[in-house]
This record gives structure tokens, sequence and C-alpha cells, in this order.
């Protein structure tokens, strides 16, 4: 399985450095992002790394999606957010700050302000653990 040793999200697909897990499967793993844009934040994974879009190949994206849906039907019916935004970055100037491709899986809410480039404030990790219990649930 390739994997990159200075990569976060290869540790977290290791079980090297802890996340707060949603799902796993053969191909994926969909986690809670610890720097949360609104509550409910979640990124999904291929467990093979890729860096970006220009050198995933179609199949892993596929795969990716598909888990990325699974999540957000979970993440919709635990808030019942207003809305539910697929993000994916590539590259500086779309503020890419991890180089390995993921999906980010975050709900809005009307009027709330978010724009798609945003600055990482941590979030409290016991209301995100908590949360993903929840989510887990509705999995
Ligand atoms: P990007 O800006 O590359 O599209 O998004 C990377 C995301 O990974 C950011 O939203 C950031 O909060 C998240 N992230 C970075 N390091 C970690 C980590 O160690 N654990 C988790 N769960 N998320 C991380
Ligand atoms: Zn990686």
């Amino acid at each position: 399985m390739s994997k990159e040793s200075d990569c976060i999200f290869c540790k977290i697909v290791a079980g090297d450095i802890p996340c707060f897990k949603l799902h796993e499967d053969a191909d994926t793993i969909a986690f809670m992002d610890i720097n949360p844009v609104n509550p409910g934040h979640a990124l999904i994974v291929h467990k093979v790394h890729h860096k970006d879009l220009f050198e995933i190949p179609a199949g892993n994206i596929a795969a990716v999606t598909r888990t990325a849906q699974k999540v957000a039907k979970a993440l919709q019916t635990t808030l019942e957010p207003a809305g539910m935004n697929l993000l994916q970055c590539n590259g500086p100037a779309a503020k890419q700050s991890v180089l390995h491709f993921h999906m980010h899986v975050i709900p809005r809410h009307m009027e709330d302000g978010q724009t798609m480039n945003w600055e990482l404030v941590q979030g409290d990790m016991d209301e995100i653990g908590a949360l993903a219990e929840q989510i887990r649930a509705n999995m």
C-alpha cells in the first residue's frame, strides 16, 4: 500500500496518530476534521497516498466519493443542516494544506458566513468526539 512517511493522513490511515473515525472500508477512511469550519466537518481519504486531483486514479476518487456520500447522509440525519458542501482542494491558491487527496464534507447553515478559503482554528476535542459518536450511530 503506497504511503508517504511524512504525510499526516497516511499516519492516520496507519493508525499511527489518533482520529475520531467515522467509517473505514477496504479503500477509504472517514474521520472528523480537528479544525472544523462548522460542527460535523468530516474528511474522507483513500488509503493509498496520492497528492491531489491530478495524481489520483479516477477509481480512487470514486471510492472516496462513495464514502463521502455515506458520511454526508449520516451528518444530514444527525445535524439536519440547511446545506452540505463537498469540497476538495488542490494547490496553494485553493489552500490545500495536506498533500494527500481528501474530500471535505461540511454541513452548512443559512448565512453562516463561511467562504471558500478559511483559516484553521482548532476545535474542542470533547465536542468533536461526542459528535463523531452521534454521526457513527447514524451510519
Ligand atoms: P486542505 O486545506 O488540505 O483541503 O484540508 C486539510 C484539512 O486537514 C484541514 O481542514 C485540517 O483541519 C485537517 N487536518 C490537518 N491535520 C489534521 C489532523 O492531524 N487530524 C485531523 N483530523 N485533521 C487534520
Ligand atoms: Zn498520505
